[in-house]
Parts: C-alpha cells; structure tokens; sequence
C-alpha cells in the first residue's frame, strides 16, 4: 500500500509499504478519508529527525479484512479513534480512553497511523459511522468536532452565551461551528484573514485580529464592556489564554482545547475576584459519540470546515499548505 513517511521536518514522502494484516481483534481498515491535524503540524511534521510510525490519528474508513473480531465484519462503515486504550481501567470504563491509564499507544504517534491507503487498528478504537455520514465529514468527529463539542459541553454553552473562541485553527474553527449551532454568539480571534473570514461563514457574528488591535479592549466593546461568558483557548498562545480570562465576566468559564506547555494567570484577579471556572480537554467520551452523531443529523455543517481535499500522493503539497495556514480543515480523500 501507499503511506505517507515523514523523514525530517518539512520533508514528507509516499512511500511503498507492506500491507497490514488482521490479527486478533485488529482489523484492516481502508481509509476513505484522513485529516491532517494542528498535531501533526506541531509534534511531526515541523520537528527535525525521521518519524517511525506513519503519522495520522484523524480518520474514517471500510473495515476489509478481519481475523477474530468480535463487533465489526468486513464492509462495516467506521470512524477511528487515535487511543490503543487499555479498556480495563476505570477512565475506560467512563468512557474517557484518552486518559487512559495503561495507554498501549497512539495511532500516528506511537504507532502506524492512518495517512495511509490501509490502517491496522483495534475493534476497540473504532466507532460505527451511520451511512447518512461521509467519510470526509466522519473523519472530523473525532478532534475537531468531537473535542471542542465536549469542551463546550462542560461549560454548559448555549443560546444566552456569547462565546470567545481564541485561534481559528481547525480546532477553533470546528469550536466556532459547534458554539453556533448550540445558539450562542461567537466571537473569534485569529491574526490570519482566511480564518477570520471562515470563522465568519461558518457563524461567528464578529471576529478580531489580534495582531491589529487590542483584543481585550476590542471585546469589552463588542460586549459593552460585558465580558464574555465563555471562551474557548485554541491557539496554543499564552497571551490569548491571558486575554481569556481577562474577558471572562464573573462566574464565567474558560476551557483550553489548544495544547501549551506554559502560561501566566493572576490569581487574585481572574479567580479570586470573579470565580471563574477554568477546564480543558483533549478529546471527548466515548458516551457523548451519540449525541455528536445527532448532531450531524440535524444540520451540523460539518462540511464547511473543509477547505482543501488531496490524494494522498500529494501528501507532501498537503502538509505545506497546511503548515502555511490559510487553511480550515486539509483532508486527504479519493476525491
Ligand atoms: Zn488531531
Ligand atoms: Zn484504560
């Protein structure tokens, strides 16, 4: 088969490899549709050194070949998960396998993913996928559609909220996307244009460049000094988390979605004087999976995320527009 092998940073080639094969549980899935994610971006494709695995933890496909399964037949319609989760443990059993505490690995990571023709993977990663869903669209429940959905979800955002969403990325984008549909007001930041605007398209009522203007003063105007009752942290920026917080009103919620490894707060002033709820999340459980699914059903634009499709073949021009930005959601499908 074809997959993509990420040999130094910015330097991505497809390559020939020996087809997988069903074992035990593990089944053969072709994929019909993969996503490249801010992750890849970040943790692969702009670090330096050959990657082992094949990258790719966004994907959704046809089960082809199987040895022992136990729920899915060839010809099954799926949607993979990235966790080899123990399934034992009892953040399993909650149906949170990201935190798993005996993690056997990562699909794209610690093991072969999924920018690839055929991906071997556990029954236990995969999800049914209703026939009324693409591919294209299912292979984004699982990050951008599925993570800022659960986020949301714990702040309890709904049609009173108006919603800062910091980072336009396919991440803010799918937050964007979500946040609208349960009814609040949204307001993006992102210093790109074509984020801006499809932040815009797909909902936001304003959105602001924080490279051009304040964005705390920007935002007290928009919300007549208000604040904002919820934000979504998608940008990985210590500065926007900051300006989050800031604008959060009194017993207001803030929830990072964007990985960061450090950022300041002021206590006093964020916590102690408005007792402001802060949450993060990374993917969501596996018993919100319904409601993401009923969410599609009822007119979720899922699609409008996508603004570029590949073959895999051009796996290398995918990731270099990606990395460049101006982009919502980049996939690689048959077309
Ligand atoms: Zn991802
Ligand atoms: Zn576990």
């Amino acid at each position: 088969m074809r997959a993509v092998k990420l040999l130094d940073a910015r330097r991505v080639e497809v390559r020939d490899v020996p087809d997988p094969c069903p074992e035990g549980e593990e089944v053969v899935v072709r994929i019909e549709a993969g996503a490249i994610c801010g992750s890849d971006l970040h943790g692969l494709y702009e670090r330096p050194g050959e990657k082992l695995c094949i990258p790719g933890h966004e994907a959704a496909g046809v089960v082809v070949a199987v040895d022992r399964p136990r729920q899915f037949k060839v010809g099954d319609r799926v949607c993979a998960l990235a966790f080899n989760a123990c399934g034992q443990c009892d953040l399993c059993r909650a149906g949170y396998v990201a935190y798993c505490r005996a993690m056997r690995a990562v699909h794209g990571f610690s093991r072969d993913g999924f920018h690839a023709e055929l991906a071997r993977i556990p029954e236990s990663a995969l999800l049914s996928l209703p026939e009324a869903i693409s591919f294209e669209e299912g292979c984004l429940i699982l990050d951008p559609v599925g993570t800022p959905y659960h986020s949301l979800q714990r702040m309890g955002v709904n049609a009173v909220h108006t919603v800062g969403v910091f980072g336009l990325g396919p991440m803010g984008l799918g937050a964007v996307l979500v946040a609208v549909h349960l009814g609040a007001r949204v307001i993006g930041v992102d210093p790109i244009s074509f984020r801006r605007n499809l932040a815009r398209k797909l909902g936001a009522v304003e959105t602001v460049d924080p490279a051009a203007v304040d964005v705390v003063k920007r935002i007290r105007e928009l919300t007549n000094g208000y604040g904002l009752d919820r934000s979504a942290e998608c940008s990985g920026k210590p500065e926007a988390l900051h300006a989050a917080l800031d604008l959060a009103r009194p017993f207001g919620h803030v929830a990072i979605i964007a990985e960061s490894a450090q950022a300041t707060i002021r206590p006093s002033d964020h916590f102690n004087r408005k007792e402001i709820l802060l949450s993060g999340s990374c993917c969501f459980p596996l018993g919100e999976y319904g409601d993401i699914i009923r969410m599609y059903a009822v007119g979720l634009r899922v699609r409008d995320l996508i603004t570029h499709r590949f073959p895999i073949e051009q796996a290398a021009e995918a990731y270099a527009v990606f990395a460049e930005g101006n982009t919502g959601k980049v996939i690689f499908t048959h077309g």
